[in-house]
């Protein structure tokens, strides 16, 4: 049994034994086997979290959630990162996306935003809602997330777990092995089938306990803490606001994938112009094309490919000609074309059947910063 008081070696008694005067207690053969499912990612908490339930023969379960800002609650890179630890942990994955119905909630969530555009209470309480379903269908007695008690200062601090509980219809079934001897008790350990003494005070954003668990647990080379939330980045979240605040309906998938790659600039508006930095952008860029929008590129002279996406307007080449311009200018200005020097490009549009050769100066810096996003 691994060592958890390294935090707080002091027990208490009265709150750590299990209940000896429960009947179900005395005669485990007539027990039911205790279920858990836990909210997993990549990262080491909720690692450490099952693995702390699970060495008290409890059948743990996973949920693993992927939103459109991160991957499986664990930053880039880390979908297949959750599939190896649910396997090295040998418990059984559920992979859930959540995509338009996030985007829906991000325009407005009830308990708004943190430090960026990360609407930590909102997001935690769907990724809830999905590990309850999954607990009503497989029987399970509780939820166990690797939330640390003042680790983020958004969503797990006691006001904001307690909320994201409540609203979530799961006041008491969610135990967060890492720092429950610090929270209040809940229902599986009061009805004894989580042994408290067992479980971990840690708190804050020190690494430090969850880093001596893992070497108790014999975890050669700890990986991180789940992170890489676009939505807590500064640079990102200036570009969903602007998302958020330009759309004329609901933003799509595609136009959030869109804010992952190149330089952003807008317009007025309806338009915007998203410039790819390098080949493997240019490529995305094109993947992610609409029929409607116009793509730009250089011809004489190695350039990016420039997207101008223009809301709520069918393409119209004479109607659009400033804002093609004004996008040609700058996709010229991350060219390999020199300052004073007039440059072809050729415009696209799938929808209108476009293709044409235009011509302009590369835009100043001080122009280009006009319209950066
Ligand atoms: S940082 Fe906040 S918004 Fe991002 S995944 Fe975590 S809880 Fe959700």
């Amino acid at each position: 049994m691994v060592d958890t008081n390294f935090s707080n070696p002091l027990t208490d008694c009265s709150e750590n034994c299990f209940n000896n005067d429960d009947p179900e207690n005395k005669d485990p053969a007539s027990k039911k086997k205790v279920k858990a499912v836990a909210l997993l990612s990549g990262g080491l908490d909720s690692n450490l979290a099952v693995r702390m339930i699970k060495e008290q023969n409890i059948e743990v379960e996973a949920v693993a959630i992927k939103t459109p800002f991160c991957d499986f609650d664990c930053g880039k890179g880390c979908g297949h990162k959750v599939m190896e630890v649910s396997s090295e942990l040998d418990i059984k994955l559920k992979t859930v996306y959540l995509g338009k119905e996030y985007l829906t909630m991000l325009k407005n969530p009830k308990h708004g935003y943190g430090s960026g555009m990360n609407p930590c209470i909102d997001c935690r309480k769907m990724m809830y809602d999905e590990a309850k379903k999954h607990m009503e269908n497989i029987g399970a007695d509780f939820l166990i997330t690797g939330e640390v008690l003042h680790q983020r200062p958004m969503s797990q601090n006691s006001n904001a777990l307690s909320i994201i509980e409540k609203e979530s219809g799961m006041e008491g079934k969610v135990l967060r092995p890492l720092s429950a001897k610090i929270l209040p008790k809940t229902e599986p350990e009061k009805k004894g089938l989580v042994d408290r003494s067992l479980l971990g005070s840690i708190q804050g954003r020190s690494r430090k306990g969850q880093l001596h668990l893992a070497n108790n647990f014999g975890i050669a080379d700890p990986p991180n803490s789940a992170g890489g939330c676009l939505l807590t980045d500064p640079q990102f979240s200036k570009r969903i606001r602007d998302l958020m605040k330009y759309s004329i309906s609901e933003p799509s998938i595609n136009d959030v994938e869109l804010l992952k790659l190149g330089r952003h600039f807008r317009f007025n508006d309806y338009a915007k112009l998203i410039v790819g930095r390098n080949q493997g952008e240019n490529e995305l860029l094109l993947s992610l094309a609409l029929n409607s929008d116009y793509l730009i590129q250089t011809i004489d002279t190695p350039g990016p490919i420039s997207i101008l996406r223009i809301s709520g307007s069918r393409p119209d080449l004479r109607k659009h000609k400033k804002l093609l311009l004004y996008s040609i200018g700058i996709t010229l200005r991350y060219s390999d074309v020199l300052p004073e020097k007039n440059c072809k490009v050729k415009v696209t549009n799938s929808m209108s059947r476009t293709n044409k050769i235009m011509s302009s100066l590369p835009f100043s810096i001080v122009e280009v910063e006009k319209y950066r996003i």
